[in-house]
């Protein structure tokens, strides 16, 4: 079947009747990053930069920065990529940056939460996103993880205008976020749904506890429901509506994602043959008509 997909499937997300869906990459390391193009996707959705900075001990300095992330962003020279902002904090605690013992961690100080005290940290990584995204030549967007209202959308939007990055989007992975996409959107260029940590706080299951996983389903309506919200609150400010979640990665689910107005999928490298050709099956109505029947589908 993998052969198979691959063959009907030239690179280009698009429906059987021309609808474009984006498909894109999520890297976070040179290999990825090189295996992605290999696999035909047109852009990277979600540049975890994470890798430079979890094995540090010190904070990564703005050349080394720049010449990690450029490395990783080269191979996609002349093409759409979307860098996001280090997502730092609960399952991934940063050796130079002592949070505190927290009851929570994932209710914590963790994604772009750990700015507010630190925005110089913030800063030095945009400052040398730009200048890794010129050196590898490609078309640059930047989004913030772990977003919960429009003033932090805002506050974001700010910093990263001023550091000169062309488009500025948020994640939309806090059901908050997701509750109030619209007032978000006014704020940023774009917005990109993190289905993985979305589900986690919308069935209050921790994405990490097997004895829980069968919530985090993103069949289930609770989540499609709040997919379609924002999806429904892009296409009325005219502004692009991503998933990067794993969400995205699933060839049943694609169609139903793109019926709820989803605009570009985000997945790794091994997903896209499978998505692609899944795409091309089906037109806009048969995706809208598939809605219904997916969140039959949810085992609860
Ligand atoms: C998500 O939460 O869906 C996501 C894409 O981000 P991460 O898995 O890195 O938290
Ligand atoms: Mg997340």
């Amino acid at each position: 079947p993998a052969r198979a997909a691959r063959a009907s499937w030239d690179g280009v997300g698009r429906l059987a009747d021309g609808h474009r869906v984006k498909l894109l990459a999520n890297v976070g390391s040179p290999a990825d990053a090189r295996a992605a193009v290999a696999a035909g996707a047109e852009g990277i959705g979600l540049f975890r930069t994470e890798f430079c900075y979890l094995s540090a001990n010190a904070e990564p300095g703005e050349a080394e920065q720049r010449a990690a992330y450029a490395e990783v962003l080269a191979p996609f020279a002349g093409k759409p990529v979307v860098v996001r902002t280090l997502d730092a904090g609960s399952d991934k605690p940063l050796a130079f940056l002592p949070m505190g013992a927290e009851p929570n961690p994932a209710l914590g100080v963790r994604g772009l939460r750990v700015a507010f005290d630190r925005p110089e940290l913030l800063d030095r990584q945009l400052s040398a996103i730009v200048a890794a995204a010129s050196d590898a030549g490609v078309e640059l967007s930047v989004m913030a993880p772990m977003v919960a209202t429009a003033s932090e959308a805002a506050w974001f939007a700010a910093r990263a205008r001023a550091a000169g990055i062309p488009r500025v989007g948020v994640m939309i992975e806090i059901p908050a976020a997701a509750l109030c996409a619209e007032s978000i959107l006014a704020e940023v260029d774009f917005v990109s749904l993190g289905t993985n940590d979305l589900a986690q706080y919308v069935f209050a299951a921790d994405r990490q506890l097997g004895a829980v996983a069968s919530l985090n389903d993103p069949h289930q309506p609770a989540l499609l429901r709040l997919v379609g919200m924002v999806a429904a609150a892009g296409a009325e400010a005219g502004k692009p509506v991503g998933v990067c979640g794993e969400a995205a990665a699933d060839p049943a689910l694609a169609p139903v994602l793109t019926g709820l107005g989803v605009t570009s999928l985000s997945m790794n490298a091994v997903a896209l043959a499978g998505v692609g050709a899944a795409l091309r099956q089906v037109d806009l109505a048969g995706c809208r008509s598939q809605i219904a029947t997916a969140a039959r589908l949810s085992r609860f």
